[in-house]
């Protein structure tokens, strides 16, 4: 049962899930991974807690890369068409990083920062009143607390 919930899916519409909850945050990331992994020139991260995530039809395969020490990094698509859907770590640290364009509502979509800009396309110019960094934040608080002042409401 989804109504109320935030929902979203794949292109061919065999994976639909639904957030229980808002994102806690959303940003863009400029990595070539990110690229890569978007077919596109960044990708749209939002952040939600394990939890709220809820696979409601189909089934997410999975490709897994290291990052680092012991910790897994993993991207979760449709088998039948390859959307991305999300990304999670293992072991798990209770957060999921869902692909923006992949909700049906784009407001629970937009991005307050701008991540690896160091590797960004040039064209891209982010908005003024945006956080910007030029490679990976040493953490994520001023981005939550830009996203929650902005669309805490949507919480
Ligand atoms: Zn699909
Ligand atoms: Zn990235």
């Amino acid at each position: 049962m989804s109504s109320g919930n935030i929902t979203g899916g794949c292109q061919c519409g065999a994976v639909r899930y639904f957030l229980s909850k808002a994102p806690n945050m959303v940003y863009t990331c400029h990595c070539s991974n990110c690229r890569r992994a978007s077919s596109s020139a960044f990708n749209v991260s939002c952040l939600v807690a394990a939890e709220s995530f809820n696979l409601e039809q189909g089934q997410l395969a999975r490709i897994v890369w290291m990052v680092g020490n012991n910790i897994k990094r993993y991207g979760e698509f449709c088998g039948d068409c390859g959307v991305r859907i999300r990304h999670g770590s293992d072991p798990n640290d209770g957060i999921y990083a869902v692909r923006g364009g992949t909700l049906d509502d784009q407001k629970y979509a937009q991005p307050v920062a701008h991540i690896w800009l160091s590797s960004a396309a040039g064209w891209f110019i982010p908005p003024a009143d945006d956080l910007c960094f030029e490679t990976q934040p040493d953490n994520n608080s001023d981005i939550e607390a830009l996203y929650k002042k902005r669309f805490g409401d949507l919480a």
